[in-house]
């Protein structure tokens, strides 16, 4: 029968991953006691070894979960004794100092303010020296709380406890002889949930302190009985420790020593429990027909839990199957193809169109800057109507203007701003991907995202804007003009200045409409002419009598000032309007229309033209240093920074930041752990039907 409890503790450990819940434990053996009973004492000469914790100040602080694992030797050879701690991947570790230390670390990484925590310390020893069961410490019960303590120590302690002492747990309540049993909080709490005792074990250390009358007298029970008994035990290593005994040989032969003194009154005859033996062998006894005696019910319990996940796994997802590495490797495939989709927008003449605009954008202001404001710029229009003006009289001048407008275009930055530009587009681009789902749910990912595509960008816009520059550079000279570029460039001037008169107009109107009507509006500027004019007289006079006193109109406060800045701007927009309509009319008229010959007279055709190849130009290169660039890095980028960057560990958290995929990877991990709780519980019904158990030495 010995397979079944070790398989019901491989069982345990596999539910308690399941869920926390108290229908599905198996019991286990906890051990409770006040500090200072010898607590760590016997659960050290159980394991045959000194691994707690030790100090003056309370030393457990976290519940210990001790599996003991019996590994029987095989072939006449030992297995060697080791513990580890299945969550903290330390590996394995044969020395016990290093196991308490270990233990000591993890107790006091739980801040003193906290005291004690709740969460538990998983450790597993396997030795052919230990039998095989589950043992949970517990800090002890504090009598007094000492001054660097939280007031609620007391309490924490009580209440943690409490909630490992419930069924089906076994209690074993530690007491020491030399103080009265009365005064036990082990046996207090446990008699709270087992008045009978039928689930709790009595261990009485020290006995070596007491009279061995006395002590028989506690083991009898006959004050405080329990249904399981008392087992008394010396539990402390006799000061005679030889160099190369283990610890466990020290106890023993102490507690032989002890007992063996006191045959009389410990002696077979009697059937008091005496000695660690005799505690481990009852452990186990108790243990193991507890385990056999929740076997049905858990059995029941598990199919019960793995129908319901069934049912819902088939409900909820078809019963369909994934993995945190699908997961991870579908998204990385649905980022490619969402990016694909996108680098539709930075098709070539989609680029060379953005471009253009920003280039009609320059011409406009190089135009603004050289002609609108120019005063001689109607002399221009009526130079190409006027037949008697003979173009050479001017020729020089605007000659002149046009090097200056057609050299301000080219030398304005455009290999920087046409890089900037489209890389500005897929900055938005893949920050949109970064911001959209499945991304919600993966803030690194989605900054990892964001930090290679910009240093992918880093690193080729400086490359590509000295192309652009380098490239656009035979603008800077020459610029030749076909008829049919011209024409073109023609239509869209004409076009631009149609958008540009319509901007003003409606401007215009805005204005004349939050003025209160064109006639006001036509007094406004009146008005403000006059007040213009009147400042001009001032500072005439000034100049000639500085020190007369300047003296203020009261007319001045005729109009409120935020509409005199409205009359300034209508002005500003009527004087646009006028100077685009003349240059709509120079540009729709026969000399500008004849062709390339009159670029001197129409600079906005030929300004357009030049924008036209430059744009053309900067797209073409953009589009091969640094679209086709981008676009080939991208995908590996995502592979290399993504994805193979990932362990299992992270593959996983990755997947579990998904709520949904989290949701179904829990369901489904449930439904198969509980199957495979299924398995084992199933094969054990058939190992307990076997009529003859493998013998196995205890
Ligand atoms: P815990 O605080 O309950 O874990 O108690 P410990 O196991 O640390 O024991 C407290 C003290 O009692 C230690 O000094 C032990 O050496 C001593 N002690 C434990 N068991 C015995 C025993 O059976 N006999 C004697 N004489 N001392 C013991």
């Amino acid at each position: 029968l010995m397979h079944l409890t070790r398989k019901l503790i491989e069982i345990r450990s596999m539910l308690i991953s399941i869920d926390q819940s108290d229908a599905l434990k198996l019991p286990s053996i906890v051990v409770i006691g006040s500090q200072s009973s010898g607590k760590s004492s016997v659960l050290e000469a159980i394991v045959g070894h000194e691994f707690l914790p030790k100090g003056d100040n309370m030393v457990t602080r976290r519940p210990i979960e001790l599996t003991l694992i019996h590994t029987p030797a095989q072939n006449g050879q030992t297995p060697v004794e080791y513990g580890e701690f299945p969550g903290l991947g330390l590996g394995k570790m044969t020395n016990f100092a290093d196991i308490q230390r270990t233990l000591t670390d993890l107790n006091l990484a739980v801040p003193s303010s906290q005291a004690v925590s709740n969460e538990p310390i998983d450790l597993r020893i396997h030795s052919p020296n230990v039998p095989d069961l589950t043992l949970i410490d517990l800090p002890g019960y504090v009598q007094i709380s000492s001054l660097d303590q939280p007031e609620t120590l007391k309490e924490q302690i009580a209440t943690l406890c409490d909630k490992y002492i419930r069924e089906p747990n076994i209690i074993l309540a530690v007491c020491a002889a030399d103080v009265d049993l009365a005064n036990s909080p082990a046996l207090r709490a446990s008699r709270k949930v087992d008045p009978l005792g039928l689930r709790t074990i009595g261990v009485i250390t020290k006995m070596d302190l007491v009279p061995p009358e006395q002590g028989a007298g506690i083991l009898a029970g006959n004050r405080y009985p329990l249904h399981l008994g008392y087992v008394g035990v010396v539990a402390k290593a006799s000061g005679k420790k030889g160099k190369k005994d283990s610890m466990a040989v020290t106890v023993q032969r102490g507690e032989k020593d002890f007992f063996g003194s006191h045959q009389d009154v410990f002696g077979a005859s009697t059937s008091l429990m005496v000695g660690t033996d005799t505690l481990r062998r009852r452990l186990m006894e108790v243990l193991e027909s507890s385990m056999a005696s929740s076997l049905h019910g858990i059995t029941n319990a598990v199919q019960l839990e793995l129908e319901e996940a069934t049912y819902q796994f088939k409900v909820q997802y078809n019963d369909r199957r994934i993995t945190a590495e699908s997961y991870v490797a579908e998204t990385m495939d649905a980022l490619k193809l969402r990016f694909k989709e996108f680098t539709q927008q930075f098709r070539r003449p989609i680029i060379r169109a953005k471009l253009k605009g920003m280039l009609d954008d320059k011409v406009m202001d190089v135009l603004e800057q050289l002609y609108w404001l120019d005063k001689r710029a109607p002399e221009l229009g009526t130079l190409g109507s006027d037949p008697k003006l003979k173009p050479e009289d001017v020729e020089p001048y605007w000659r002149h203007k046009l090097e200056a407008a057609s050299s301000l275009l080219t030398k304005s930055g455009v290999g920087r701003d046409s890089t900037l530009l489209v890389a500005d587009g897929l900055r938005a681009l893949i920050d949109s991907i970064a911001a959209g789902e499945p991304f919600t749910f993966h803030p690194r990912a989605s900054e990892r995202l964001i930090q290679f595509s910009h240093m992918i960008l880093r690193d080729r816009i400086g490359v590509t804007s000295d192309q652009v520059e380098n490239c656009i550079k035979p603008y800077k000279y020459d610029i030749e003009v076909e008829p049919r570029e011209w024409e073109q460039g023609r239509e869209r001037a004409i076009e631009l200045f149609e958008k540009e008169v319509t901007m003003c107009e409606t401007k215009l109107k805005d204005i004349r409409k939050k003025v209160g009507g064109s006639r006001r509006l036509g007094g406004l500027i009146t008005y403000v002419k006059s007040l213009e004019e009147k400042e001009r007289e001032r500072k005439t006079k000034l100049l000639e009598n500085p020190d007369a006193e300047s003296e203020q109109t009261p007319e001045s406060y005729r109009y409120p000032p935020a509409q005199i800045i409205d009359a300034r701007h209508a002005m500003l927009y009527s004087d646009r309007l006028s100077i685009l309509k003349l240059r709509l009319l120079a540009l729709r008229s026969k000399r500008c229309r004849a062709g390339p010959e009159s670029d001197v007279l129409c600079p906005e055709a030929f300004l357009n033209v030049v924008a036209d190849k430059l744009a053309y130009t900067s797209a073409m290169f953009i589009n091969i240093e640094l679209l086709d660039q981008f676009f080939y890095q991208f995908p590996r980028e995502i592979d290399s920074r993504l994805l193979y960057d990932l362990d299992r560990r992270e593959i996983v958290e990755f997947a579990r930041e998904n709520p949904v995929v989290r949701r179904h990877l829990d369901l489904q991990e449930r439904k198969d752990k509980l199957e495979e709780v299924m398995k084992q519980l199933n094969s054990l019904s058939t190992l307990r039907s076997d009529p003859q158990p493998a013998p196995r030495r205890s």
